[in-house]
């Protein structure tokens, strides 16, 4: 999603478009990792030295309550890490360096459906972590 679209999507769900959210909106839109809360606010504060943690912490929540991030939690010792709604995918977390690794696999998208089929329902979200160490070569 393009921080935009993402703008529009605020504003539609009648969120005053701020300019400290519309920096926050603008880090998410272009990350390429899962930046968890404190991230986004080292980000924000380069771009806008008034954004406070706070802001942060309520934007993401707002969005968040709005469908318009995803929150994930991939280790039960670490932060929420968000991302906005980008082309489906899932996670592989590397145990060891906590790296987030993304992957698409066709295969999995065909066999969830048809498990979901098969219990009688038509499948509308899934998230799929995989946790590993890196195998020695
Ligand atoms: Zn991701």
């Amino acid at each position: 999603m393009t921080a935009q679209s993402l703008e529009q999507k605020c504003i539609e769900a009648g969120l005053k478009m701020t300019e400290p959210r519309k920096v926050i909106l603008s880090i998410l839109a272009h990350a390429k990792d899962h930046p968890s809360v404190e991230e986004v606010y080292d980000r924000a504060k380069k771009q806008d030295a008034s954004i406070s943690m706070a802001t942060v912490y309520r934007t993401l929540g707002l969005l968040d309550e709005l469908n318009l991030v995803y929150r994930h939690e991939f280790n039960d010792s670490d932060h929420a890490r968000y991302e906005v709604n980008r082309e489906h995918h899932h996670h592989l977390i590397d145990l060891d360096s906590g790296k987030v690794i993304e992957f698409q696999n066709d295969e999995i998208e065909e066999m969830k459906r048809k498990i979901a089929e098969d219990l009688g329902y038509e499948l509308i979200e899934c998230r799929l972590e995989l946790y590993g160490k890196k195998l020695k070569k």
